[in-house]
């Protein structure tokens, strides 16, 4: 069994099909899948959808993208989607500043209320971190010891992976550790301790090296865990094992 610690099925590219992309994941042996938020819409339409299948968990919260939405009316919202029983973490929260599509000092502000909100509700973080690497650092530092969390489709480097999992992060991997030219990521991949690693598809978008150009899906979870497994010299079976029970841990999924 896999978990994929990070999808947006609740995307438009998945009306049409959905349910057979539920199908095909639990063929693929993905049993369980974590929606994660991107807007307070993503993140309503993301509790339903856990709601309604076995396997479904949802995280809620606002991306850096939309960053400015992010007001006390959308805080308090997302305190009261959490109250659901399957929601199991706050995200995507964090900074990106590849696209800037929200102003700088807007992602920080909404990062850092989110982190707090996490705190609060004693539920862990997913961190989307695009070329924001040493701003991302500064303020998981400050909540060190008060929350725990995820560093999803990891970017960094080495020495970044040491202080996130240093901070109390997991850092999980997705398809672009497939890659030929991830040399980073495959260096990491090989390296990091596999207590702390954790996989995902980012799905509909980033699709492992052989679906390029597709929809990803959760189906296609098991070309990275192959990729990580291969990379790391151990069996895809006792990969599956403990990253299945890393992802259980931090999200305390029953
Ligand atoms: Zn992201
Ligand atoms: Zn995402």
């Amino acid at each position: 069994m896999l978990v994929d610690t990070h999808a947006h099925l609740q995307w438009t590219s998945f009306d049409k099909d959905r349910e057979k992309v539920l199908i095909r994941a639990r063929e693929a042996h993905v049993d369980c899948i974590v929606n994660v938020g991107f807007d307070i819409e993503g993140s309503i339409k993301g509790v339903k959808l856990a709601e309604q299948h076995k396997g479904l968990y949802a995280a809620v919260g606002i991306h850096p993208h939309n960053a400015v939405q992010l007001d006390q009316n959308v805080l308090n919202k997302l305190r009261e989607l959490s109250e659901n029983p399957k929601v199991v973490a706050i995200g995507e929260i964090g900074l990106d500043y590849y696209r800037n599509l929200s102003p700088r000092e807007a992602q920080k502000k909404a990062f850092e209320a989110q982190l707090s909100l996490a705190e609060e509700l004693e539920l862990p973080v997913v961190i989307h971190d695009r070329e924001a690497h040493r701003d991302i650092l500064e303020m998981i530092s400050r909540f060190k010891g008060k929350i725990k969390g995820i560093m999803h489709c990891f970017s960094g480097n080495k020495d970044m992976a040491e202080q996130c999992i240093r901070s109390g992060f997991l850092v999980s991997f997705a398809g672009n550790v497939t890659y030929p030219n991830a040399h980073n990521l495959h260096e990491i991949a090989e390296w990091i301790d596999l207590r702390k690693t954790l996989l995902e598809t980012d799905s509909p978008w980033l699709p492992p090296k052989d679906m390029r150009g597709k929809r990803n899906e959760p189906s296609f979870l098991p070309l990275t865990a192959k990729k990580i497994a291969s990379l790391k010299r151990i069996r895809l079976d006792d990969l599956a094992e403990d990253t299945t029970k890393n992802a259980e841990a931090i999200f305390k999924l029953k």
